[in-house]
């Protein structure tokens, strides 16, 4: 599907891709941030010497919690692409990747998943801003007002606290104790 006989293409002097590869289809990682549903490749590929060039565009949604609110969020990822394929590939050039040592296929895959991974985010949020969740009693900030009243402290922690079930207190309390220490320490010094 992404094999592209090297010997046509320096024949002909071009290749062009255009693939929906569908989860299963391809070999995503464990931990890879897989597209939902298909990715889009398209790609065109021209010999440049003994070096391959392929120029084109990824698309694909990303789908995730939203890591505030955690309710479901979703981006649309369409990215230009530029890569060179070569006998001494430089190891540090992210657009750089080898031409393979034996045979004359050249599988596109390792490149286009690397590409991928690139772009895609680890994270999302569902719409800018979220509010989120109240941390102390796990209210959709951006759905009510729910009145409690929240420190810094408290927000930082809310996605997590929210998860673990929605207590702020003994986590204030350690953050307190922490400050009260450092102030103490300072009028040592002083
Ligand atoms: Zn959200
Ligand atoms: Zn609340």
């Amino acid at each position: 599907m992404l094999n592209v006989d090297l010997g046509r293409l320096y024949r002909t002097g071009g290749h062009e891709i255009d693939e929906d590869l569908h989860a299963g289809a391809v070999d995503w990682d464990e931990g890879d941030t897989a597209p939902a549903g298909p990715l889009h490749v398209r790609l065109d590929l021209r010999p440049a010497g003994r070096d391959v060039v392929a120029r084109g565009v990824l698309e694909g949604t990303v789908e995730a919690e939203c890591r505030r609110c955690l309710k479901p969020a979703r981006r649309r990822i369409s990215e230009d692409v530029s890569l060179v394929f070569r006998n001494d590939a430089e190891p540090d050039d992210p657009d750089d990747y080898p031409l393979p040592e034996r045979g004359s296929t050249l599988d596109l895959w390792p490149a286009v998943r690397e590409q991928w991974l690139l772009v895609a985010p680890s994270f999302l949020e569902c719409e800018s801003p979220c509010r989120g969740l109240c941390p102390r009693c796990g209210a959709d900030l951006d759905e009510e007002d729910c009145g409690c009243e929240v420190s810094e402290a408290d927000e930082r922690w809310g996605p997590l606290l929210a998860l673990a079930g929605g207590d702020a207190s003994p986590m204030t309390e350690e953050v307190a104790d922490g400050r009260s220490e450092e102030e103490g320490i300072e009028a040592e010094k002083a």
